[in-house]
């Protein structure tokens, strides 16, 4: 069963869109918190998710076309968006704050 670590991007087949998690639930158990954002308002909605919603974001990368798993790549704590391991893009064009920042134990990620 795939599991999925703070700050790794995801894809929610329930919301159609990318999703942040920032933890997992133990009650109830198979469940993570994930943050989005809505499309038209800009704001940021913590969602609880069952797993079973959750998949691996996978995307090529706008810059070199490898492909970017969001289970195996390095999530960009600034924007968001996946690292590319091939030519180290995150977010095409320009990498900026989503509105907030992941922190870790040692600070920001
Ligand atoms: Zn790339
Ligand atoms: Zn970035």
């Amino acid at each position: 069963m795939i599991s999925f670590a703070s700050g790794q991007a995801a894809w929610s087949s329930l919301h159609k869109d990318i999703c942040i998690i920032i933890g997992e639930s133990k009650e109830p158990d198979h469940s993570y918190y994930a943050v989005m954002r809505k499309k038209q308002v800009d704001d940021l909605v913590i969602h609880l998710i069952n797993q079973r919603y959750l998949s691996a974001y996978v995307y090529r990368c706008g810059n070199c076309k490898s492909e970017i798993d969001s289970s195996i790549d390095q999530t960009c704590a600034i924007c968001g968006w996946v690292i590319c391991s091939s030519c180290g893009t995150c977010k095409s064009k320009k990498c900026e704050s989503k509105g907030f920042l992941l922190g870790s134990p040692n600070g920001i990620f």
